[in-house]
């Protein structure tokens, strides 16, 4: 058990226990303070089905109301009291501080402070904590963020990986100089930037050199009010551990070592409104406990692989699908792609790679079983072929993975 994890879990099951009608249901029978590893896990679904039986304090004690992303089903609502938003603000200050921020820097918030996000609120509120003068240029538009460049000469900026890459397109449509301008930080959200090995992936390097600025990633779930993030190392995303508690566990539920891949399943400390135990987030990566090249001991969340559902098996062997990803978008000639998953049999799925580009299949192969060690159908196919898999009537995000399981 860690320090921190004997410190604060007494107190956070007794208070779950008590105050929210789920868990009161969910530990009915439990006598004492069980260990936290013996307790069952909650998933999105009971989330979902029950979602305003997890609040512990009455409505009127309730400061923000958000919403989860939504990727798998309905948003959910997320609320949190006051003493949550300063937990929030505080979580966000350590993790800034980690990327290098001080008071003295200036820093572009380009992600939406609206429609129900928490992400905006809480780097907005850590930001501020930290000292720092906040710009809230929003992700609506690129012209804007390149004018409040010029005009405030900010220091960095926190922002999702594909509105950078817009930024730095609309940058050399204009022959605006990103390469050399003040932002000297970017703080990456929402998309991975690094592949499992922490090298960066395509996109991480396209941002390092069209902003000429250091990438760090980091990792927030809603739910859990929490944000992780990577020091210079580029080592994983560190974890407050006083607000936070994380474990990986495999599909037996049964915990993984330091560097295996498995479920992120967390629970939350210090929460009022909502806690959370032995959550199980869906998100896939692994956890690291030797101390890091910036001095601090504090556990570190490598890059998320993806989420759990999409995890592919091939004869034996499994993987993700954004393993498969990152192979397609470093080969050169592979000018668009989709990589396409359907239910054969229970040891294995029917992967099949579709290409458009200069780039010959064969290669192609060879590439993908250096990295992975599977075979999948390769095949070139037209640009409307891939188009067509790509953005389906009614998609509101274009995908390079279609799940047909
Ligand atoms: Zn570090």
């Amino acid at each position: 058990m860690t320090p921190a994890l004997e410190k604060f879990w007494p107190e956070t099951f007794r208070y779950a226990k008590r105050f929210s009608p789920f868990y009161r249901d969910f530990f009915r029978g439990i006598k004492g303070v069980p260990l936290l590893e013996q307790l069952p896990t909650v998933d999105k679904t009971a989330l979902s089905e029950r979602n305003l039986d997890f609040l512990c304090v009455p409505r009127q004690r309730i400061a923000e109301i958000v919403t989860t992303s939504g990727t798998t089903g309905k948003p959910l609502l997320w609320m949190l009291t006051e003493s949550d938003v300063k937990r929030l603000a505080s979580n966000e200050k350590i993790s800034f501080e980690c990327a290098g921020l001080t008071a003295r820097d200036t820093v572009l918030v380009a992600v939406a402070l609206d429609r129900c996000f928490i992400a905006g609120l809480a780097y907005w509120q850590g930001l501020r904590e930290l000292g720092c003068a906040v710009v809230r240029v929003g992700a609506s538009s690129s012209m804007l963020v390149l004018e409040m460049i010029e005009r405030i000469q900010p220091t960095a900026i926190v922002a999702v990986p594909s509105f950078l890459r817009v930024i730095a397109d609309k940058a050399s449509e204009s022959k605006f100089d990103l390469k050399h301008c003040s932002i000297k930080r970017a703080v990456c959200i929402g998309e991975p930037i690094r592949a499992g090995t922490f090298k960066l992936n395509p996109s991480g390097r396209l941002i390092e050199q069209a902003w000429g600025a250091k990438v760090y990633s980091t990792y927030g779930v809603t739910e859990l009010a929490n944000s992780l993030c990577e020091c210079s190392a580029g080592q994983g995303g560190h974890l407050h551990d006083a607000m936070l508690h994380l474990e990986i566990l495999d599909d037996a539920g049964q915990p993984l070592p330091d560097g295996e891949v498995g479920e992120i399943v967390a629970t939350t400390f210090g929460v009022e409104a909502m806690p959370l135990i032995r959550y199980r987030t869906g998100d896939c990566a692994a956890i690291f406990h030797a101390r890091c090249k910036c001095g601090r001991t504090t556990p570190r969340l490598g890059p998320i692989l993806g989420r759990k559902l999409q995890k592919l098996k091939f004869k034996g062997t499994s993987l993700f699908p954004s393993t498969l990803q990152a192979v397609l978008e470093e080969t050169k000639g592979v000018d668009s792609f989709a990589v396409v998953a359907r239910a054969e049999d229970e040891l294995s799925d029917a992967i099949e790679i579709l290409f458009h580009g200069k780039a010959s299949a064969s290669a192609l192969r060879e590439a993908i079983q250096a990295r992975t060690k599977i075979t999948p159908l390769i095949r070139h196919a037209s640009r409307a072929t891939i188009e067509a898999l790509q953005m389906p009537p009614q998609a509101r995000k274009r995908r390079t993975f279609v799940d047909l399981r």
